[in-house]
């Protein structure tokens, strides 16, 4: 048997103060949500592949957050970036700059 992981959404997330929400992990709901418009970000400058990995690195980043609620975030863009096969910067100049 296995146990079920959070069920993953596309949204618009927007900003939460200062920062860009790119993905969320919402834990009373059992969802991730991944924000679109990053999603289009990266493939409009990258290609499909990055955003298919994007996708990918964003799943991964917000499972480790539910699995282990004191990971630290540094520990969370890690996890994801190696899900993914990137750099944990591989997204930054994209969604960041
Ligand atoms: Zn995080």
């Amino acid at each position: 048997m296995t146990v079920p992981g959070p069920r993953v959404v596309f949204a618009d997330l927007g900003d939460w103060g200062p920062v860009r929400l790119l993905a969320e992990y919402d834990a009373a709901a059992g969802v991730i949500r991944i924000d679109r418009a990053a999603v289009a970000r990266v493939r409009a400058a990258l290609g499909d592949d990055a955003a298919e990995r994007f996708v990918a690195c964003a799943i991964a980043h917000e499972r480790r957050h539910a699995e282990r609620p004191d990971a630290s975030e540094a520990a969370a863009r890690a996890a994801g970036a190696a899900a993914a096969g990137v750099a944990p910067d591989a997204f930054d100049a994209v969604l960041r700059g």
